[in-house]
């Protein structure tokens, strides 16, 4: 299988913008914290409606080893605990906080030295903060490095940003450096590895230059950068690219020796230990057709789509299509009211539709798809497969390895909606699956 970047390239481009300094926008008088923002089971409220909280204030309890607390953005007023729309699609159980504008922290909140050396402790820690990946993956970071621990030698972080068109760990990088190497030295430690790899694309020459010149002087940090190339900043593709070590279909980071984290989870895990501030902040690019110029903003999690674009300056023309997260993966949401996550990498406003539907043709057989896939597969198939619900087809070619990055549907002529049939194909893989297993249980 390969995994390079192969045929036709998308380029990783950057919003027409300086990164830094970000904005730093007016806080909303109310904040939608949904209790699902991350993948595992959703957090369990831990306030009731009426509470007081503050700053920092843990609000959701996890649940599970794959599940991540929720902590309160801002001090105020619960006002509801209810079903509100979210920005991972459908509605989830969401904690909705007035503002009282008085920023008064947790009392609970502190620096934790105890956790520079100790790993137990600085996992029990980044669990306790609610840390999850916040490229846009959104799995819990403590559970990542869990699962891997005593598994790997190198950590990889990923400065390779998710998608074209987003800045966000562009900025993370310039205006967070020291958290950053903070955060590495912390995780190369809570993981037991013996060496960091800083990768990023050559279009993000600041903070090439600047991260260069402070890396420790021991070596265990090495600064890689890679072309500007989409998906660059996918797991797999990132630690071929950096490590040259493959992974085999259906398997993990940890089976190669690896473990990814993105730059902003890293400064989330020293923010952690130096204040004890819980994940409740976050980078956002907006840009889009239908902004006047693109902005990166610092963004408090649980602020609405709506106040994020008019307290960063409105609109120049009215959008008709807003994409939470980026041009490729990201995904199109019909109301402005809800509260960004911890995955929100961006917000892109499109004045025009771009609905391509009308323009569909059936496949002609072209192969770019097949050319174009980072995983070496074959979306033309898998497509046919997913249509005829043939889930051992599926299987067999493959469709779980799909990384749903959108390349097969960027470049086919057809117009074809590939990506929502490779999540259809796996979807019906799984069915299969959980059906077969349940008929061998059924036979035993
Ligand atoms: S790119 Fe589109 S038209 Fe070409 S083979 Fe793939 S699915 Fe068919
Ligand atoms: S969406 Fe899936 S099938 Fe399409 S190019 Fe990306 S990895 Fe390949």
């Amino acid at each position: 299988m390969k995994l390079h970047i192969p045929g036709v390239r998308i380029k990783h481009t950057l919003p027409d913008v300086a990164p830094v300094p970000s904005l730093t926008l007016p806080l909303p008088e109310k904040l939608y914290m949904p209790l699902s923002m991350h993948i595992g089971a959703p957090a369990a409220p831990c306030v009731s409606v009426g509470e007081q909280v503050y700053k920092g204030q843990k609000i959701g309890e996890a649940r599970g080893a794959i599940s991540a607390a929720v902590h309160a953005p801002v001090s105020g007023t619960v006002l509801a605990i209810e079903q509100w729309p979210s920005a991972r699609g459908g509605e989830c159980e969401t904690v909705i906080i007035e503002n009282d504008g008085l920023e008064t922290l947790s009392p609970d909140l502190c620096p934790h030295p105890e956790c520079e050396n100790d790993a137990d402790a600085l996992v029990a820690l980044v669990r306790e903060c609610g840390i999850v990946g916040m490229g846009g993956a959104t799995f819990p970071t403590a559970a990542k490095i869990d699962s891997a621990r005593g598994k790997m030698d190198t950590v990889i972080l990923n400065g390779a940003e998710c998608e074209p068109g987003l800045a966000s760990d562009y900025a993370a990088m310039l205006e967070r450096s020291d958290a950053l190497l903070h955060g590495i030295r912390l995780l190369l430690m809570a993981c037991g590895a013996k060496s960091a790899i800083l990768a990023i694309e050559e279009n993000k020459g600041e903070a090439i230059s600047l991260l260069s010149g402070k890396l420790p002087a021991d070596g265990s940090v090495k600064l890689q950068t890679l072309p500007s190339l989409y998906p660059q900043g996918g797991e797999k593709q990132l630690i071929y690219n950096t490590t040259g070590r493959e992974i085999r279909s259906g398997g993990l980071p940890a089976d190669v020796g690896c473990a990814v984290f993105n730059v902003e989870t890293a400064i989330a895990v020293a923010e952690a230990v130096e204040s004890g501030m819980p994940l409740i902040e976050r980078y956002c690019t907006l840009s889009g057709s239908a902004f006047a110029q693109p902005k990166v903003v610092r963004v408090r999690i649980g602020t609405p789509v709506r106040h994020i674009s008019e307290a960063a300056g409105g609109y120049e023309t009215a959008p008709k299509k807003i994409i939470l997260g980026g041009p490729m993966m990201g995904m199109s949401v019909y109301r402005t009211d809800m509260g960004v996550n911890k995955g929100s990498n961006g917000i892109l406003a499109m004045a025009e539709s771009g609905s391509e539907s009308e323009r569909q043709t059936s496949c002609i057989r072209c192969g770019r798809c097949v050319e174009n896939c980072p995983m070496g597969l074959m979306p033309n198939y898998l497509n046919l497969f997913t249509r005829k619900n043939a889930a051992e087809k599926l299987q067999e070619y493959h469709v779980f390895d799909c990384l749903e990055c959108g390349v097969c549907a960027y470049g086919c002529p057809a117009r074809l909606p590939l990506v929502q049939q490779m999540k259809l194909g796996k979807a019906r893989l799984r069915a299969w699956q959980n059906a077969e297993k349940a008929r061998k249980e059924a036979q035993k």
